[in-house]
């Protein structure tokens, strides 16, 4: 792959890559866009500061958390990705926590990204939960989500409705499960790009979570929802577990990120890249599908604000990102996922 191949815009951020396609981006007369001109060199300084403290504050949490629950520490959503797998590898490794990591079998998960999650599940000493409903509920979801964005226009800027959607379902049934066995921690494997750190280590409660529950509710037809609403959080739960909400963590935010190292990394746990997905995804093959149809309605990649930030961060070069983001969509995969939903 060189950058000749790629399809990068005539109107795009000369320090970043986000395209002049990107909703309310401004440029200024060096071709920089609004997000990198605040990103100044103090702020990466106090960014590295920032990283510390947090780790600080983990090792704090962990301290008083670990072996207070019956049974698990910590239930994390893991994918079978790259970056929940190692999540998963850190959250053992260094903190060695009693680990639940629950898997949501959307129906396009790749297989190797099963084989990998059975390998270093295995190999952590982790127990490993699937959850996968009924085909007819994500074909439905997806075939919707696929035509219609659903969700508030701010979602839009940082992932397709697909991926909102499942991503949605994923969090639900993850703080569902959490309540239910008394778990403590609830971890997920954000990259530095995708969620902030001002979020990493956030002390959910009732009054947080019910107004996002009914936002995304009130997105789905009627219907639909009939059948959704065993993946939501029960109302009940609100009242009946108002004090033993968990913390959610997403420590990649704050411990260091290099891709190539996490590869490398995971490779010693029979962690293998699949060969099948896109440039953006190391476990989903319905992806490749969710970006085309984004990138056709909106004229921008789904992911192009995660990797901007990290190209911003200095945790990819800009050229890693471009290719990332300005590769065409494997026509292959695009077919394959539109060919399944009906
Ligand atoms: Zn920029």
């Amino acid at each position: 792959m060189t950058l000749n191949d790629l399809n990068i815009p005539e109107k795009i951020c000369q320090q970043c890559i986000l395209p002049g396609t990107f909703p309310g981006i401004k440029f200024n007369n060096s071709g920089i866009c609004k997000y990198c001109q605040k990103e100044s060199l103090s702020k990466q300084t106090k960014v590295i500061k920032k990283k510390s403290d947090y780790r600080d504050r983990l090792d704090s949490l962990i301290k008083d958390i670990q072996g207070t629950a019956p049974a698990y520490d910590i239930i994390v959503a893991f994918s079978g990705g790259k970056d929940s797998s190692y999540t998963l590898k850190l959250l053992k490794d260094y903190y060695d926590l009693r680990i639940i990591a629950l898997t949501f079998d959307n129906h396009f998960v790749s297989p190797v990204a099963f084989d990998n999650i059975k390998n270093v599940t295995d190999k952590l000493k982790v127990d490993s939960l699937i959850i996968r409903p009924p085909w007819s509920v994500l074909n439905e979801i997806f075939s919707l989500t696929s035509k219609k964005d659903i969700f508030s226009k701010p979602t839009l800027l940082r992932a397709s409705s697909i991926c909102t959607a499942c991503i949605g379902m994923v969090k639900s049934i993850v703080l569902k499960t959490a309540l239910e066995m008394s778990i403590p921690l609830v971890g997920f494997g954000w990259s530095p790009g995708q969620a902030p750190i001002q979020s990493a280590i956030l002390k959910t409660n009732p009054s947080l979570i019910k107004p996002n529950q009914e936002a995304l509710k009130k997105a789905y037809p009627q219907d639909l929802l009939a059948t959704l609403n065993s993946y939501f959080v029960p109302q009940t739960y609100f009242e009946k577990f108002k004090d033993s909400f968990p913390h959610n963590i997403h420590p990649l935010a704050f411990f260091d990120y290099d891709e190539e190292k996490i590869k490398q990394e995971l490779r010693s746990i029979g962690w293998q890249a699949p060969e099948d997905t896109d440039t953006n995804s190391s476990n989903c093959l319905i992806n490749a599908f969710a970006n085309k149809c984004h990138i056709s309605r909106h004229g921008f990649h789904p992911y192009v604000w995660e990797i901007a930030n990290m190209v911003r961060q200095g945790i990819m070069t800009r050229d890693e990102g471009l290719i990332k983001i300005y590769t065409e969509q494997n026509t292959k995969m695009v077919a394959y996922a539109e060919e399944k939903l009906t």
